[in-house]
């Protein structure tokens, strides 16, 4: 079903028309009420009424996650306090989070974005939807929970972890929608299959809905075998509000970004001119519609790009590659640029490995290592080295010609990399203590 027909599928003419009203608007209200903006902009030389349509948006200035951290907690805030409703934060792992604010509106907005997707995918009144992303400053729970509820699903917020507990109320109560990251959905499809008490045929899940980290096309497959559902990518940050800025339609081939209300460009990352149309780079978005927190040119250091042919599900809106990740996820190796997604889209073409790894970067003797482990599944794993050299060269020569570097591999028991329940954590780079 298509929610919000009249801006999902509306035209690129009044589409740009829309942009540049919203953003006039956005442009003004940051210049008058955030001291921050009015800085940058009249640094800048420019004036709210330089900004006549969306054309003009490269004359702004760029916001970076750095500018959020010095303007921490409230510094970007449009609105007087007491028009915030809810506050989220990011789970930024250093230094202080960055700060998410929202008035009635944002959070409408917001629950809204996110019910786009999961109606596309024919969530709806009846349904169950399980989240089991983790609620509290994490944007995921409370941001899952709002879209079914505007849907008038069965909100049955499970929240991350406890995954025993999880299944079985998965079972008990008949969930039809589960929403987690994707890492803690394969988790949960472990633990479903080692269940003595939850079969996977006992359950009712159609749909899942995965998002909050970089997945991939063979993660896809996995988790739709493993739990028998349609696995759909939703996409959202923190900074903008949360899971629901954009995701797949029923046809699984790029998120659709909601334009109308976050307006996305691609930029260089490092010259940062825009991209042509359909190039990879840097995902910037600025807020058309954020009452409490706009945000202007938003640097995400996401990279992706942009695909503007017409879906076949009818919607206009943009789609975006998937994520390859995030440019401060990016390892240089040995001189070469690799990113986890690579190493789980080779490590998901062989069946014999689960799609569990860790990678380990260090530098010895003046040289980078790169050690990953994996895991073989139970029917393959044998501790004797020699049998699983069979197992390993394949793997081995898939990443040395997709990345270009020689990994170290080590097989590891079937369960023993570490499992996470929110954003899963695949890479400990150790030169970065050094
Ligand atoms: P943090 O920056 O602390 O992780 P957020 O929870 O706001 O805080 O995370 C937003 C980021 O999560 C995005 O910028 C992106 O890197 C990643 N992300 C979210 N959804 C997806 C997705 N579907 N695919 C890939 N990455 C995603
Ligand atoms: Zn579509």
């Amino acid at each position: 079903m298509i929610l919000n027909r009249a801006m999902e599928c509306m035209d690129r003419e009044s589409m740009r028309k829309l942009q540049s009203e919203r953003l006039i608007e956005t442009v003004k209200r940051c210049y008058e009420k955030v001291p921050f903006y009015r800085r940058k902009m009249d640094k800048m030389g420019i004036k709210p009424e330089d900004i006549r349509s969306i054309d003009d948006i490269h004359r702004l200035p760029f916001t970076t996650k750095h500018d959020l951290r010095d303007e921490y907690p409230f510094g970007l805030q449009a609105v007087p306090q007491s028009e915030v409703v809810r506050i989220h934060a990011s789970s930024g792992t250093t230094g202080k989070p960055v700060v998410g604010t929202y008035t009635k509106n944002d959070l409408a907005m917001w629950a809204e974005g996110a019910a786009r997707v999961m109606a596309a995918s024919g969530v709806t009144k009846g349904d169950i939807v399980q989240v089991s992303y983790g609620y509290g400053l994490f944007t995921g729970g409370l941001g899952a929970h709002d879209a079914a509820g505007l849907l008038g699903a069965v909100q049955l917020p499970t929240s991350a972890g406890n995954s025993e507990k999880q299944i079985m109320l998965m079972k008990d109560f008949g969930s039809t929608v589960l929403c987690c990251t994707p890492s803690y959905a394969l988790h949960l499809a472990e633990v479903i299959e080692k269940s003595e008490t939850v079969k996977k045929e006992d359950l009712k899940l159609k749909v899942g809905f995965f998002g909050a980290e970089p997945w991939t096309e063979g993660m896809r497959k996995e988790l739709q075998e493993r739990l028998g559902i349609k696995a759909i990518d939703i996409y959202g940050l923190t900074e903008m509000c949360g899971p629901g800025v954009g995701g797949e339609c029923e046809y699984q081939n790029g998120t659709h970004l909601w334009e109308d209300l976050f307006y996305p460009e691609i930029i260089n990352p490092d010259t940062l001119e825009p991209c042509e149309p359909g190039e990879f780079g840097e995902l910037v978005f600025t807020s058309l519609c954020k009452e409490a927190m706009p945000i202007l040119r938003y640097r995400t250091r996401d990279l992706t790009r942009l695909i503007y042919d017409k879906c076949e599900c009818g919607r206009t809106a943009v789609r975006m590659d998937r994520i390859l990740g995030r440019s401060d996820d990016m390892m240089i190796i040995r001189g070469v640029n690799v990113f986890p997604s690579q190493i789980e889209t080779c490590l998901t073409e062989f069946p014999a490995f689960t799609a569990q790894y860790f990678i380990t970067v260090d530098r010895k003797n003046n040289e980078d290592t790169f050690d990953l482990d994996v895991e073989l599944r139970s029917e393959y794993f044998s501790p004797n080295p020699s049998k699983q050299m069979p197992y390993i060269k394949p793997l081995y020569d898939r990443i040395v010609s997709m990345v270009g570097i020689k990994p170290n591999i080590h097989i590891k028991e079937p369960g023993a990399i570490q499992r996470s329940i929110g954003k899963a954590k695949h890479v400990n780079d150790k030169r970065k203590f050094q």
